[in-house]
């Protein structure tokens, strides 16, 4: 079956009549926009900027209708070889807002989460410590409601504002989030989140530094940080962890092409130079298929994999 001819010209000319041509871009390779370093590239690739630019952006997409995909600072996806058909919408660039007032933060989903973790101890506030090592946007840590070492989003956000693909502007209370481990609403209702409020505590300024050094050396020592990678490759399956799942099944250092299950920690997929998404997505299948018939546990990817093969 033929697929429709997108038409990524008259999308691109329209959003030029709003947006600067450097954050409007054809063809945009996506591994220098994945922490994997690896993607075939975008049709169109855009970076707004405020709120205004991104309801225009979904707005126009949508009346062209080209398919959407939106990615924040890609550290928990693998982009396939070919890429993605249509509009990628990038919201790391996302950056208007980062407040505080008595112990409630307003930040926009660009953010990195050091950032955010930074600010949030600058103002004497703890209950963000844990996110200090996440390599992820604000937004794509509430997307995926990132968690690490007993902490996650859903304990600290309070309200969300996010932008439907028509370019309508929702407001969220966290208990229409729908938070569950790395699951929220945002994956049923495909919206863009775009800013966070978030509540946190009074805390003491040394103690939370203290906090976010201790889980960043921990971090080091565990992590094959010297290597690209989107982090756990797998979600924890009930009852057990992933990382010792594998190790046990004997894969430690297991690789197609320059994929490898890393020796520093099981759990971590990585690239080891030049790997490509099928070396990525061989190896997933395979570490799945002998941990499955080792143990009789079904491994199910944390990463999420999108694009054309
Ligand atoms: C070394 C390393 C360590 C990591 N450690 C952890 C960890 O301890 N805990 C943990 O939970 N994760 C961890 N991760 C995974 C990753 O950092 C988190 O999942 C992070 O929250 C993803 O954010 P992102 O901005 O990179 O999102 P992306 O990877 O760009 O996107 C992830 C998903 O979120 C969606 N998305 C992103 N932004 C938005 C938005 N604004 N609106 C709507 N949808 C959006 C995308 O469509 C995609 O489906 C790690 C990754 C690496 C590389």
């Amino acid at each position: 079956m033929e697929m429709k001819k997108l038409n990524i010209e008259a999308l691109h000319a329209e959003l030029l009549t709003q947006l600067p041509v450097e954050r409007v871009r054809k063809q945009e390779e996506l591994k220098y926009h994945t922490t994997f370093k690896i993607g075939g590239p975008a049709d169109i690739f855009v970076e707004p900027i405020s709120m205004d630019e991104l309801s225009f952006t979904l707005k126009t997409i949508k009346t062209h209708n080209i398919p959407l995909t939106v990615i924040g600072s890609g550290s928990n996806i693998l982009v396939k070889d070919k890429g993605i058909r249509g509009a990628v919408v990038s919201v790391k660039e996302m950056m208007q807002i980062m407040d505080c007032k008595d112990q409630t933060l307003y930040v926009g989903a660009g953010y990195m989460l050091k950032d955010v973790s930074e600010f949030a101890w600058s103002q004497g506030l703890t209950g963000l410590e844990f996110a200090i090592g996440i390599p992820g946007t604000l937004g794509g840590a509430v997307f995926m409601n990132a968690g690490a070492y007993d902490g996650e989003m859903s304990h600290v956000v309070s309200r969300v504002r996010a932008v439907a693909f028509d370019g309508t502007i929702k407001e969220y209370d966290v208990k229409d989030l729908d938070f569950g481990y790395r699951h929220s609403v945002f994956h049923d209702n495909h919206e863009v989140i775009a800013e966070i409020v978030m509540t946190l505590t009074e805390g003491n300024q040394e103690a939370i530094k203290a906090r976010m050094d201790e889980l960043t050396e921990k971090r080091e020592s565990k992590q094959p940080l010297e290597f690209a990678s989107a982090g756990s490759t797998f979600k924890r399956p009930t009852g057990y962890y992933a990382g010792t799942l594998i190790e046990q099944t004997g894969l430690k250092g297991f690789s197609v092409g320059d994929a490898q299950v890393s020796e520093k920690h099981a759990g971590f997929v990585i690239n080891t130079g030049n790997a490509s998404a099928h070396d990525v997505l061989t190896l997933i299948k395979e570490v799945q298929q002998r941990v499955h018939d080792a143990h009789g546990v079904h491994l199910e990817p944390e990463v999420r994999m999108i694009g054309e093969d």
